[in-house]
């Protein structure tokens, strides 16, 4: 019988590896509570006035580690909430993202943030098998580009008025983008909006 791997069973010989550009062990501006948030390097969307445009270059200072040893890292901080993709551009590694989201199920809910629209992100998967897998394995999907001119600071784990919050498996089962109505993530009234 093979010896199990600390990381619990996942081989780190033959694991996919992801670009990371930060992690975060206890986000509060991600998504509800206290969460783990995991920041992948690289993006092709370049929106004016993003807050992370170190993460823009794909070739660009990462830490390149596998699904395992995040797993390991999130496991470590003992929180037992939330676990945040964001970016960087998470599709861009989706493949790997959604081997991580098969260590971390169910014990965590995921979710993700993206500068693609969902839709466009459904037409990605008809090529690209990873998209599909990763949009599978999260519970939530901020979606949408930043887009300046949108810009709210009262808006809910958004950062403008165009971009979603989206219940994953809903929107895949409809084939259309569907809001969720968990008030963690849309408040009470479900306006996605803070309190004044
Ligand atoms: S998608 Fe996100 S990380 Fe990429 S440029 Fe836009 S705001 Fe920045």
């Amino acid at each position: 019988m093979a010896e199990p791997t600390p990381s619990g069973g996942a081989d780190p010989a033959t694991e996919r590896t992801i670009r990371l550009a930060g992690f975060d062990r206890d986000g509060i501006a991600d998504g509800p509570g206290l969460r783990c948030v995991v920041f992948v390097q690289g993006c092709p969307h370049h929106c004016p006035g993003c807050q992370n445009p170190q993460t823009w270059p794909f070739d660009g200072d990462a830490e390149v580690v596998t699904p395992s040893q995040i797993r390991d890292r999130i496991v470590a901080t003992e929180l037992d909430t939330g676990v945040t993709f964001s970016g960087g551009e998470p599709f861009a590694q989706a493949d790997a993202l959604a081997d991580l989201a098969d260590l971390l199920r169910p014990r965590y809910d995921i979710a993700c943030y993206t500068g693609y629209v969902f839709e466009a992100l459904l037409k990605k998967a008809e090529e690209e098998p990873g998209v599909r897998r990763l949009l599978e394995r999260i519970d939530i999907l901020v979606d949408g580009p930043f887009v300046q001119a949108r810009r709210d600071r009262l808006l809910l784990f958004r950062g403008s008025g165009n971009q979603r919050i989206l219940d994953v498996p809903a929107s895949l089962a409809a084939g259309a983008a569907v809001w969720t109505k968990d008030p963690a993530w849309v408040g009470e009234d479900g306006s996605a909006r803070a309190e004044i």
